[in-house]
């Protein structure tokens, strides 16, 4: 018996330890996972502090949910229920999604949908708008507001014609919406989210909607504009593979969210697990390309692309795409090299390469034949600043 207190004693010891080097983890992420950039786009789910169901920080790569219940949380604790409600693999690319659409001024929480157009009758139903000015664009967006039309007998959703910015405070009524769609659906026309808010705000009481299906962020970030909602069809460049039909609101105002949320569940608009989760593989997006050299206490790195490397010439003459995303460093004792795997933040410590998150390892482990000095890098779809931070910080780190 006093055995099995004693063990359960150190049990809860390490477990509690586990959970505040986790919690340090989470807490320096916040500063090396910026909202919005790259970096985000491939680690903002993970470093996030929440217990995803099912996974565990191990996980390189999200796994997917297919249950559709759950058994049930104790009493005044939260947790999933039933996965029209919530699910962890959606809820995942939320936050991912969230953390793309976010900069560090102004945050986004992601709503996501059966489709592009659920999501437009998500947000429509939820503003319920007199008037909708738009102009043109998607053809279904005009079937959303005529089936509205039709629910509301008329009271809401009749689309009138777009009014140009100057024009909107004679035009438009407060309790009437903007919706824009930018670029547009087929002719690439763009409008002028800024000028329209502006616009919709000396009126008072005009919701700004934008369909930003045809340049999801990095391209634009109507949020950061004054828009209130930003629609996408995930189901084009977002997911971008043409095998997952999906839709999503992005809003700054949590609230707002938490309302968009409760009438999806109400309407059933939700989607399965499969698309979020072939979304969440699609997320990660390639920003900067800017090269950093790598200093701090490094003996050597070797990569194609050097000038320095012995095969730099042969490199150029066949690779003419490119020269590859994996790298070897060599630091200068065997304990930094080995400890820097564990160090660093936004390289995971995992075999393999070639995914779109950075993985370092220390190759040793597996081939004694290889240098105790040598670290094996596949850099990923971080932002290279962020990256080029994280390793630097942590070889001084390890060196010290
Ligand atoms: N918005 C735009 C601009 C579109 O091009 C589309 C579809 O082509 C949609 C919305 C509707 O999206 P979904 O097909 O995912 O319902």
């Amino acid at each position: 018996m006093r055995r099995a207190i004693g063990l359960s004693v150190r049990l809860n010891t390490v477990i509690s330890r586990v959970g505040s080097a986790r919690m340090a983890i989470r807490a320096a992420s916040s500063s090396a996972v910026p909202p919005g950039s790259s970096t985000a786009a491939v680690h903002a789910d993970a470093l996030a502090d929440v217990d995803w169901m099912m996974t565990t920080d191990k996980d390189v790569s999200p796994p997917i949910s297919l249950s559709t219940t759950y058994t049930c949380p104790e009493e005044g604790s939260s947790g999933h229920i039933y996965s029209r409600i919530s699910n962890p693999t959606r809820d995942r690319a939320e936050l991912l999604l969230g953390a793309i659409e976010s900069t560090p001024t102004e945050p986004a929480h992601a709503v996501l949908y059966a489709s592009g157009l659920a999501a437009t009758f998500g947000v429509l139903a939820r503003l319920l708008p007199r008037r909708v000015a738009i102009s043109g664009g998607y053809h279904g967006t005009h079937l959303v507001l005529s089936q509205l039309q039709r629910i509301s007998g008329g009271a809401h959703g009749a689309s009138v014609p777009l009014p140009v910015p100057d024009e909107v405070a004679s035009a438009l009524r407060p309790g009437d919406l903007i919706w824009l769609e930018t670029p547009r659906n087929p002719d690439c026309h763009v409008a002028d989210v800024s000028a329209y808010v502006a616009a919709a705000r000396a009126v008072g009481g005009i919701h700004v909607v934008v369909d930003a299906t045809f340049a999801p962020p990095p391209l634009q970030r109507p949020l950061t504009l004054g828009a209130d909602v930003v629609m996408h069809s995930t189901t084009k460049y977002l997911a971008g593979h043409s095998d997952a039909i999906g839709g999503a609101l992005c809003v700054s105002d949590a609230a707002l969210a938490t309302a968009l949320k409760a009438d999806r569940t109400a309407l059933g608009a939700t989607p399965g697990s499969l698309e979020p989760w072939l979304l969440m593989r699609s997320l990660p997006v390639d920003g900067s390309d800017a090269a950093h050299p790598l200093r701090g206490l490094v003996k050597s790195v070797a990569h194609p692309s050097l000038p320095s490397d012995p095969a730099h010439e042969i490199a150029r003459r066949q690779m003419s795409g490119g020269y590859g995303g994996c790298f070897a460093l060599e630091l200068s004792t065997e304990a930094a090299a080995k400890a820097l795997p564990k160090a660093l933040l936004l390289f995971r410590d995992a075999t393999s390469l070639g995914g779109v998150e950075s993985l370092i390892e220390w190759r040793r482990k597996y081939d004694q034949k290889i240098s105790p000095l040598l670290l094996r890098c596949s850099v990923g779809l971080e932002e290279p600043e962020h990256l080029r931070a994280d390793l630097q910080r942590a070889i001084l780190e390890v060196s010290r």
